[in-house]
């Protein structure tokens, strides 16, 4: 059965009772699997209408990241003051209404999701909600179901986290000296972090390691992290500190520019840029010395906005169309307002409309506070 397609611009005209075919937006019949941007509402007669979320610069939006918690059993330098105030459970989403609006996304359009938080695997009874969204997974509604967690509860969650389809997950790791992950993270342990990569591996994850680059910190050891990377068959991204809130200290301290890590690796390793995209602002590399991959994820020295497909949503429902912007959309109240999914999808559909262009991260002497308010760990990384 073919489906017809439209974009949101149209779809909504043609509600409101203009024929379509007068407005001049993209809809017509296509069979799948030409769907693949594309999401159904199915209506009687089994025609289904699709309705891709494709913003005013004509990206599509398929990938979808959600903070399940702002709280965290770290409180890693660049990501949290170390008396951070966590949000009161009342204004945080169950994990019904978690599941409710992933699965309002899934059904516009989005094929991978990521969980993240603040820790996502800290959030209690979280399994449930990785349970109950991999049917999506088995209906072949979404591709890929992931998470990007700083790996402390990974040996008692890793085997699960397969049962319930997940293949790859990203793990953050900035260093692999004890006494500086401590400095780092404030409260973590590396030799619990290493078991639950270790089980990850074990589970048979495909495991990416995230390290932020920090001036004066970790600098120095990316070479051992990508030997280590390349013994264990993982791929490495190397991130920016990006001034997303207040912390204890200042960022320009913290900040060290990709570009110089980059030029230094090369004097160590072959380094072959590669066209591997994920929609993001990551560039990658092949290390010829060890197969695997490097990505460097530059927001303050490079410009990803073009290629832009994603969102988030914080734990309390709030949609962020842009990581680097203020504007959000509150998608909780129309969650709670009703049982059904209209008041929700409107929202969304609003909110997609009015994703902006790009960011406006700058970090220099004359910018040293956070460009945005919010914590990393609230929108979710
Ligand atoms: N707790 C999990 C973790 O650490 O992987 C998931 C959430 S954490 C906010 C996601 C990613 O964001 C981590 O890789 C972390 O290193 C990174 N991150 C946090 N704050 C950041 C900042 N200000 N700039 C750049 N990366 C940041
Ligand atoms: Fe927690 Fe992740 Fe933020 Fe570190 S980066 S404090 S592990 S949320």
């Amino acid at each position: 059965m073919p489906a017809l397609v439209a974009g949101i611009h149209g779809f909504k005209r043609w509600i409101a009772g203009t024929s379509p075919a007068m407005t001049g937006y993209g809809y017509g019949a296509v069979t799948p699997p030409n769907t693949h941007a594309f999401s159904g509402t199915t209506f009687g007669h089994g025609i289904a209408i699709f309705i891709a979320m494709i913003d005013p610069f004509g990206r599509h939006i398929t990938y979808l990241r959600v903070s399940v918690t702002d709280r965290c059993d770290f409180r890693c330098v660049y990501c949290m003051a170390e008396d951070m105030t966590f949000l009161p459970k009342a204004d945080v989403l169950s994990l019904e209404e978690l599941d409710r609006l992933c699965s309002a996304f899934i059904r516009k359009g989005v094929r991978k999701l990521r969980l993240t938080g603040g820790e996502p695997l800290v959030r209690r009874n979280v399994m449930t909600l990785f349970r109950s969204l991999s049917r999506h997974l088995q209906s072949g509604a979404l591709d890929d179901l992931t998470l990007t967690t700083n790996g402390s509860q990974l040996a008692k969650y890793a085997r699960e986290l397969v049962g319930y389809g997940v293949k790859r997950i990203n793990i953050s790791c900035d260093t692999l000296d004890p006494r500086k992950f401590e400095t780092i993270t404030r409260w973590g342990k590396l030799e619990k972090v290493l078991e639950g990569i270790a089980a990850a591996k074990d589970a048979g994850l495909k495991v990416k390691i995230n390290a932020v680059a920090l001036k004066g910190v970790n600098e120095h050891e990316f070479d051992g992290m990508i030997a280590w990377c390349g013994r264990e068959g993982f791929d490495l991204t190397l991130i920016e500190t990006m001034p997303m809130g207040e912390i204890t200290g200042d960022r320009m301290d913290q900040y060290l520019p990709l570009s110089l890590v980059r030029r230094r690796l090369e004097e160590s390793w072959t380094l072959k840029d590669v066209p591997y995209r994920t929609g993001g602002p990551a560039r990658y590399v092949e290390v010829a010395e060890t197969g695997r991959k490097i990505g460097f994820i530059t927001p303050l020295t490079h410009n990803f906005c073009e290629s832009c497909n994603r969102v988030r949503v914080t734990c309390t429902g709030t949609l962020y169309m842009c990581l680097g912007q203020n504007d959000a959309a509150d998608l909780r109240a129309p969650l709670r307002a009703s049982e059904a999914d209209a008041h929700l999808d409107a929202a969304i559909d609003e909110a997609i409309s009015r994703k902006p262009k790009g960011h406006d991260f700058i970090i220099d002497r004359d910018h040293r506070g956070p460009a945005v308010p919010r914590h990393m760990s609230v929108t979710g990384g």
